[in-house]
């Protein structure tokens, strides 16, 4: 049987990012310290290949502090977390390690510097994502306000127009999030804020890849979880440059193949908690059924590597 020849344009950059790495690394160095069980505050990273496979070597997932012994160290995740977290693994003595993003982090320091100049805070971002709901946590309830899109703006009713700030979660749409800060600023015109957004490096060169390549491909396949915000946005973003059709997967078993019956040239990307076996499974299904000439698109180079926190670089 001859098989239908096809091209796979390869994003580059794609899947992990240095945030993810370094929490998985984390948990993994947490196991080799003080032996499993480690309990780990929510999902490590949005990935469930990457949370099986650290289930399986003794992590323990859990969605609040309260559910973990007091006598077992606890990680909190990449995506970060409201202060009362870590205040409350203290108040039970826990060993904690933290595996929050330090490019999240910044966010955190940067709302609650602008708290402490008696700034209102605006936080664009998603309702109820963990990176929204710890970085709201930075300062006391009520005072941010979250806008998730332009509509919201219009919407705003502030304290004070004049002493105002803007934060973003590191995982969203460039391009959206340019519009509501324009609508922002063009509402309330002192708002101070980032020189743009907060978004990642990771999210804005994963999003220019698929931008790249979009208008050259009848089709995009992103591999990532459905609650991965950065892979979400992924598909957007294929879908608004022009591909006519784009599929989030977790795994190469979720391709619609009916839907891409006729294409000759498909984009495959991953976010950034996607492991890079997973792009692999998706490559090989595709030379089960075509004869497939893989065509990297690379629009940017990463080379970024956080540490791991000082608690596993000294020894037990
Ligand atoms: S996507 Fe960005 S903010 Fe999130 S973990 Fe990766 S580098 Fe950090």
């Amino acid at each position: 049987m001859t098989r239908s020849p096809l091209t796979l344009h390869l994003a580059a950059p794609r899947g992990f990012c240095a945030g993810v790495d370094r929490a998985i690394r984390i948990v993994e160095l947490a196991l080799e310290k003080w032996g499993a069980p480690i309990y780990v505050r929510h999902e490590i990273v949005h990935n469930r290949t990457v949370v099986d496979a650290l289930r399986a070597k003794g992590a323990v997932f859990v969605e609040e502090v309260h559910e973990a012994p007091a006598d077992r160290p606890i990680v909190f995740s990449a995506h970060g977390v409201a202060r009362s977290v870590p205040e409350e693994a203290a108040a039970r003595n826990m060993i904690q390690v933290d595996a929050t993003c330090p490019l999240v982090t910044k966010v955190h320091i940067e709302a609650a510097r602008h708290h402490a100049e008696g700034l209102q805070l605006v936080m664009i971002g998603h309702t109820g994502h963990p990176e929204t709901v710890g970085t709201m946590g930075q300062l006391p309830p009520g005072e941010v306000l979250l806008v998730e899109d332009v509509a919201d703006v219009a919407r705003l009713e502030v304290r004070d127009p004049d002493r105002l700030a803007f934060v973003t979660q590191t995982t969203l749409s460039v391009d959206d999030t340019a519009d509501i800060v324009a609508a922002l600023q063009a509402r309330f015109p002192a708002i101070s804020g980032p020189a743009r957004e907060d978004i990642c490096y990771a999210t804005t060169n994963r999003q220019m890849a698929v931008k790249a390549m979009a208008p050259s491909c009848d089709a995009i396949l992103v591999v990532g979880a459905p609650n991965s915000s950065n892979s979400r946005r992924l598909v957007e973003v294929a879908r608004k440059a022009g591909c006519p059709y784009a599929q989030l997967i977790q795994t190469a078993a979720e391709i619609d193949w009916r839907a891409l019956e006729g294409v000759r040239s498909l984009g495959l990307t991953a976010g950034a908690s996607a492991p890079e076996e997973l792009v692999n499974e998706v490559i090989d299904a595709c030379r089960l059924r075509h004869d497939v000439t893989v065509r990297p698109v690379v629009t940017a180079e990463e080379n970024i590597e956080f540490k791991v926190p000082r608690i596993l670089r000294e020894p037990a």
